[in-house]
């Protein structure tokens, strides 16, 4: 008999685990992959100033190769219970849709990998030919400083490497199969401040206006691309997002005026680079006649790809095989724990349908859940054949 994905993913709904409550989710994890043989692991990581938050490593089998699958089973909250067609936390199905928060992002996604790896190991068994493991924090909806990055280096403090992971989060914009994300853009934030000399407007030889050397300066870095983009990503792009003078006063030349921009990277740059380049660009239009200082916010963003071949053409020929379709390799959307994993090892993402993800009647085809178990099965089995 095999492994269900409907009754594993509907029993993670019922489970409340609202970022950072546990709400019974990772217990449940804990009985069923303990009954299948892992060695299990409890892990709850503390920071100051943030709620304490548990995770869970297991793991059957010592040898290599070692796939590990990652997720999280906390949720965001279900915003207003009554307008759900089905209680968030019931998980209820009609309509041939199962209904809870959680359903695709990512309770669904973890509810799959469980069942194609149960069914693996009955079929082999009950080992695999090398390791497989579960890498599950309770701490992704969140500030996420308890969560994966403690635990993958808990893990590399055990002397325990991964060779390849699979992260279940809601990879598909429109249906199963259409994307895998082997990467991300990188996100860096910063403030351009230009100091000038307060004055009357009336008297504009004695100040010096620092609006006039702030407009030189976002037109510049607005004015050339970046990069004309990469083999894996389309062209870095530089928004402005704020400029702010804070002048309440008609007749006052202001002493400081700020703008506030985000730059969304590729593979192109370092943050360092980055950095280099933009100060670079701005000391050019500058030419010494304005006075700027830039403030880069710390960014644990930095861009990463995994490069496409043997394990990313396993995933995309196992989603072919059960759904017909040619998956994309996509480096696009926010941002997700692979920025983390990606340290330890080559991370694809590969999970259900993200279109109602954090919505009210967050919901998953039943059929798009055993659809998904198959593909995890077909990607197991080949890469322990
Ligand atoms: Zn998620």
């Amino acid at each position: 008999m095999s492994a269900d994905p409907l009754a594993l993913t509907r029993y993670l709904i019922r489970c409340p685990s609202v970022t950072p409550a546990e709400g019974g989710a990772l217990a449940f994890l804990e009985r069923t992959l303990q009954a299948a043989g892992f060695t299990v692991y409890r892990i709850t990581f503390s920071e100051p100033g943030a709620a304490d938050v548990e995770n869970l490593y297991a793991r059957i089998g010592t040898a290599s190769p070692h796939l590990t699958f990652a997720g999280h089973t906390d949720v965001v909250p279900p915003g207003n219970e009554a307008a759900w067609a089905h209680p968030p936390f019931a998980g209820e199905v009609a309509g041939g849709e199962l209904y809870g928060r959680g359903a695709v992002d990512m309770k669904g996604g973890i509810g799959c990998a469980l069942a194609a790896v149960l069914d693996h190991l009955a079929a082999h068994g009950g080992k695999p030919k090398g390791s497989i493991s579960f890498l599950v924090t309770g701490d992704e909806e969140g500030i996420a400083v308890n969560g994966t990055p403690k635990l993958l280096h808990w893990v590399a403090d055990r002397g325990e490497k991964f060779d390849h992971c699979i992260l279940g989060e809601p990879s598909n914009a429109e249906e199963l199969g259409d994307t895998i994300k082997i990467g991300r853009r990188g996100s860096l934030n910063g403030h351009l401040i230009v100091s000038g000399k307060q004055g009357h407007v009336a008297y504009p030889d004695r100040a010096d206006n620092p609006i006039r050397g702030l407009v030189t300066l976002v037109a510049a870095l607005q004015a050339a691309p970046l990069d004309h983009g990469s083999a894996l990503f389309p062209p870095s792009h530089l928004e402005f997002t704020s400029v702010d003078v804070g002048n309440k006063t008609v007749n006052l030349i202001p002493g400081e005026a700020r703008a506030r921009f985000n730059i969304r990277f590729n593979d192109k740059h370092t943050l360092d680079s980055l950095k280099a380049l933009i100060e670079q660009r701005a000391e050019k239009a500058a030419a010494g006649k304005i006075n700027f200082a830039f403030q880069w916010e710390p960014s644990n963003a930095g861009v990463f790809a995994v490069k496409p071949g043997p394990f990313t053409d396993l995933v995309a020929e196992a989603i072919a095989k059960i759904t017909g379709r040619k998956p994309e390799l996509s480096t696009s959307g926010g941002t997700s724990d692979a920025r983390f994993i990606t340290q330890y090892c080559p991370v694809v993402e590969f999970g259900l349908v993200g279109q109602t993800m954090h919505q009210v009647n967050e919901r998953v085809a039943v059929a798009d859940l055993r659809a998904l178990t198959a593909i995890y099965r077909a990607i197991i089995d080949r890469y322990f054949e």
